[in-house]
């Protein structure tokens, strides 16, 4: 049996035709860039989120991007962060001209250690970017209350966490910005490109519809130095359409990983591997992915066993960032983050997209229990 770790083929079957003929009416009306499919997405993301505005942009990348530069977070400045992430999170900060400071992640949830945060401010320190890794929310509790205290923006990167909840709120609800990206591999992903900003606040909504077209105010006025994030009108109608089954997929997911939690039960794996631990903030997990530990130096071993035998597994991420060889000039040594780093040599993610079947979790546990037990 082959069980890919993603495959989105069979969820375009049964949205092909509404999707195509979406795509044929943006091109008959020719109109390609930002315009009416593109509002109607803002206010249908927004209103998902529960969040008052939304500004759609060309990526999660730029999300993070642009809520920097329209705080004018730049040169001198630090931003706290995570190493645990993918790149774009601190590629955004050093693309601004900030300084990123790492904070150590809990072992736990494997988000940013609110506990770890207030030894790192500094009089320089402007904002605050956790990221609600893998489907699941950030202390936001924790970390408003220390924001607030400190006067320090949040910028939520909630890429991996469409929908996801901490106590009942929703991620891109609760910072000053909540940023989204519908690369295809997101529970909720385009045909390309695309993203979103979130917010409360009408100012900073207004500037983030300013900033992504270049600072215009009105045509050809520039009151800012913004950039070109504008989102396209067909990925905007193909994410219309797909925002509809969102709840459904998000539903499968957290299935899917119930029954893996069963299987792994039901198995001689024991603790030679850990399951994703499940917060009691955390109202809602969507399991953008369902990563395990892998103990005793076992992962990398495991992760080629499964490939061999033709199930899929990914790595996310096998370099904690501050180790990378960019970020040489920050300073930072082996030790410094013994959690991230830690994690980055036992994470591996399993197969848990919505459309997958039973008989590819069992597959999987199966494969894994004889890779691990003999
Ligand atoms: C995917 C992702 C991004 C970047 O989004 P793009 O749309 O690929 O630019 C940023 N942060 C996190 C945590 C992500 O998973």
């Amino acid at each position: 049996m082959q069980v890919p770790l993603l495959d989105f083929k069979k969820q375009y079957q049964g949205l092909k035709e509404e999707i195509l003929k979406e795509i044929s009416d943006v091109c008959d009306s020719q109109h390609f860039v930002l315009g009416d499919k593109v509002q109607k997405l803002e206010k249908e993301i927004a209103e998902y989120c529960n969040a008052e505005f939304a500004c759609g942009v060309t990526s999660g990348s730029d999300a993070l991007i642009i809520s920097l530069m329209v705080e004018d977070i730049g040169a001198g400045d630090e931003v706290i962060t995570t190493p645990f992430t993918f790149f774009a999170t601190v590629g955004a900060i050093c693309r601004v001209g900030a300084t990123p400071v790492f904070v150590d992640v809990d072992p736990d949830t494997f988000n940013i250690d609110p506990a770890k945060i207030e030894e790192k401010i500094t009089s320089k320190t402007k904002a605050i970017i956790p990221v609600h890794l893998f489907g699941q929310c950030c202390d936001m509790d924790a970390i408003n209350s220390i924001a607030k205290k400190h006067e320090l923006i949040v910028i939520e990167d909630a890429c991996q966490s469409i929908g996801a909840e901490f106590n009942g709120k929703r991620a891109g609800s609760m910072g000053d910005y909540g940023c989204f990206s519908f690369y295809p591999t997101k529970n909720l992903g385009c045909f390309g490109d695309g993203g979103m900003v979130t917010t409360n606040d009408e100012k900073k909504a207004e500037l983030l519809h300013i900033f992504r077209n270049h600072g215009q105010g009105s045509t050809y006025i520039h009151k800012h130095i913004g950039g070109n994030f504008r989102l396209d009108a067909l990925q905007a109608a193909v994410l219309s359409i797909k925002l509809r089954e969102l709840d459904s997929w998000s539903t499968a997911r957290e299935a899917n990983a119930a029954e893996y939690r069963k299987l792994f039960a039901a198995s001689k794996i024991g603790d030679k591997v850990k399951l994703p631990f499940v917060a009691n903030y955390a109202s809602k997990h969507i399991y953008n992915q369902f990563s395990i530990l892998v103990a005793d130096g076992k992962r990398d071993e495991l992760c080629s066993k499964l490939r061999e035998a033709n199930v899929g597994c990914g790595i996310y991420y096998p370099l904690s960032l501050h180790l990378q060889e960019c970020f040489k000039s920050l300073g930072y040594q082996e030790g410094d983050m013994p959690v991230s780093e830690k994690l980055s040599k036992e994470i591996l993610a399993l197969p848990i997209f919505p459309e997958s079947t039973s008989e590819q979790r069992q597959c999987v546990v199966d494969t894994i229990e004889k890779i691990l037990c003999g």
